[in-house]
């Protein structure tokens, strides 16, 4: 009897173990993404759409300066005929679509976030987050902030510096979150956008958690150029400041920043080039920012992560490897008395482990590959993914 009461122990510890590693999922996401609520060239629905039909688990829609909650009436442009988003828009949802015409004009009736969620959201499978891309300047320099799960929409700030526009943003940010009680979170958008945002300005924020380490759009710079360092450059710049600040450390984020949806070109923003993967067990927004704070998702071009475990000692890490295509694991610190995060590790191959040494003080993963990006066409651009620095206890 004995012997089969342990055996049913055994039995029930690993039925326990196997649906608890089946629920902690990778959730793929984008969180910066436009529509015509702003300058992107199509409806929400038909964008969310692409989304759910390219196996992806969440989207947000941040369009600029706005949350979506407004009646509001667009009129078709030369350029929209062109593209034929209404013939689109009709085949796709029917009865759903609401326009009007007068003596010189057809306009079509946006649907609210409320509207579009209630329509294309579906429990456990696809997940709709509310956001606005806070779109202020200082001067000439673009200062844009998304704001993932945002409840009421934020003005676009003035202010007398690049800093203080950013640091007010975030704070009216930590007001809305803190006086409903919801989660939400700010993250910078494409600093080298316009050159607007600097490694100095970033290091300056208090409570600023995220940025775009990735951004699909082709006006951002993600690799800098001769004056301006890269946004990876800058990430861990900011994180060794924060560290001797005391600050928590920066994430990473990749995101498309679509706007173009009618043709996939280099010289257009469209969807695919840059997601989240995120380990939460359910696929709710509250799951998914607290897992996104804790530092439990990655940021990816195109590689995806098959497993990722960090104990007191040590980051494994392995690739889900593609057919003929070659991988470079590395891993990348900061060590005490350094003055820049340096290559630790070199790994050569698909998966990959590193022991953490007694000077670490923070330690992240970054894969490179040679497989070229899926978006754009014909671009050099080789998938990539990076994991959350890590920091260390030894
Ligand atoms: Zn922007
Ligand atoms: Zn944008």
């Amino acid at each position: 009897m004995r012997k089969i009461v342990s055996l049913f122990i055994v039995f029930f510890l690993y039925v326990s173990c196997n649906s608890n590693s089946e629920n902690q999922q990778w959730q793929k996401g984008n969180l910066h993404t436009h529509s015509f609520w702003s300058d992107g060239n199509d409806f929400p629905e038909m964008i969310i759409q692409w989304y759910k039909n390219h196996d992806y688990q969440f989207i947000a829609l941040s369009d600029h300066n706005t949350i979506a909650e407004d009646k509001r009436w667009y009129q078709l442009s030369k350029k929209d005929l062109e593209n034929k988003v209404l013939e689109k828009y009709v085949d796709a949802f029917g009865s759903w679509v609401e326009t009007k015409k007068d003596s010189l004009n057809l306009s079509v009736r946006l649907k609210t976030f409320d509207e579009y969620r209630s329509k294309l959201e579906e429990p456990d499978r696809f997940l709709i987050i509310r956001s606005e891309e806070v779109t202020s300047s200082f001067e000439n320099k673009p200062i844009h902030i998304n704001v993932t799960n945002i409840q009421e929409k934020i003005e676009p700030v003035k202010a007398s510096s690049v800093v203080e526009v950013m640091q007010k943003t975030l704070d009216l940010v930590h007001a809305q979150r803190k006086r409903l009680g919801i989660p939400m979170f700010a993250h910078i958008n494409h600093p080298n956008f316009g050159y607007g945002i600097s490694t100095e300005d970033m290091k300056n924020l208090n409570g600023e958690r995220f940025f775009e380490v990735y951004n699909g759009h082709p006006a951002v710079h993600n690799a800098g150029n001769e004056e301006y360092d890269s946004t990876e450059i800058m990430w861990d710049l900011i994180n060794i400041h924060y560290l001797q600040q005391g600050k928590p450390l920066l994430y990473g984020i990749a995101t498309d920043d679509s706007h173009h949806y009618h043709n996939f070109t280099a010289d257009l923003s469209n969807t695919g080039r840059g997601w989240v993967m995120v380990k939460s067990k359910t696929l709710e927004t509250g799951s998914l920012i607290d897992a996104m704070e804790k530092g439990d998702f990655y940021a990816s071009t195109g590689i995806t992560i098959k497993k990722y475990e960090v104990t007191k000692n040590q980051i494994s890490i392995e690739v889900k490897p593609e057919h003929d295509v070659n991988y470079e694991i590395l891993f990348l610190g900061y060590k005490n008395g350094g003055e820049v995060v340096e290559t630790l590790k070199r790994v050569p191959d698909t998966k990959g482990t590193y022991n953490f040494e007694e000077n670490d003080l923070f330690v992240r993963v970054k894969i490179n590959s040679d497989a070229i990006k899926d978006s754009p066409p014909n671009t050099k651009e080789t998938k990539q993914a990076w994991t959350q620095p890590i920091l260390t206890s030894k």
